[in-house]
């Protein structure tokens, strides 16, 4: 693993700006890998580990940038639960570690920097500063990745009966015997216009 300022460089890049969630992000993955013994997830560990985030912000940007999991392997999950927190699984070892921002750390922030006016500066040091114990949460858990779940799945393509576009993984839905996909399923989160 690279140590927390050459991941926050990296961070910055990807994600355009340093922010405090750019360093919670760090942290939290950083905290998240070690616990699990993974020591290089973007290159000897690599297909060791599937990353679950529970939040669409900032962070997950940093936890991309450690863990070096993305969408487009399958390796990073997204459960939109609108919470700061993730799971990394190791697959090697059937192990899984749930680690959660702490509702406490802002106000930790506040009370650790004073001095700093906005709240965004207050944090950024204070989350490069405080130990992991007041920063999150740990949790030894199990998750259970289905096979069609894991990077590197091969499975037959299927044609949905209704539009006729293809499906991948298993996201198909069986209604009255015909193959729907989640869209025709009744699923669908736009409206066709034309
Ligand atoms: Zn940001
Ligand atoms: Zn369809």
């Amino acid at each position: 693993m690279n140590n927390l300022d050459e991941y926050l460089r990296e961070a910055e890049t990807a994600h355009g700006h340093l922010c405090a969630g750019q360093v919670l992000g760090v942290r939290l993955a950083m905290a998240g890998l070690s616990r699990l013994g993974i020591e290089d997830p973007r290159g000897a560990d690599r297909k060791r580990l599937v990353t679950y985030v529970e939040i669409d912000r900032c962070a997950t940007d940093a936890v991309m940038v450690v863990t070096g999991c993305r969408l487009g392997k399958r390796a990073l999950k997204f459960r939109d639960w609108g919470k700061m927190a993730a799971t990394f699984v190791d697959l090697q070892s059937g192990r899984a570690v749930r680690v959660a921002a702490k509702e406490s750390s802002k106000e930790a922030a506040r009370r650790l920097h004073p001095e700093l006016e906005s709240k965004n500066q207050q944090q950024m040091l204070a989350y490069r500063e405080m130990p992991d114990g007041e920063l999150f949460d740990f949790a030894d858990v199990r998750v259970e990745v289905h096979a069609e779940d894991l990077p590197g799945y091969k499975g037959e393509r299927i044609v949905c009966a209704e539009c006729g576009e293809g499906i991948n993984f298993h996201r198909e839905i069986i209604r009255n015997g015909k193959m729907l996909c989640r869209g025709c399923a009744g699923e669908n989160y736009y409206t066709r216009l034309s």
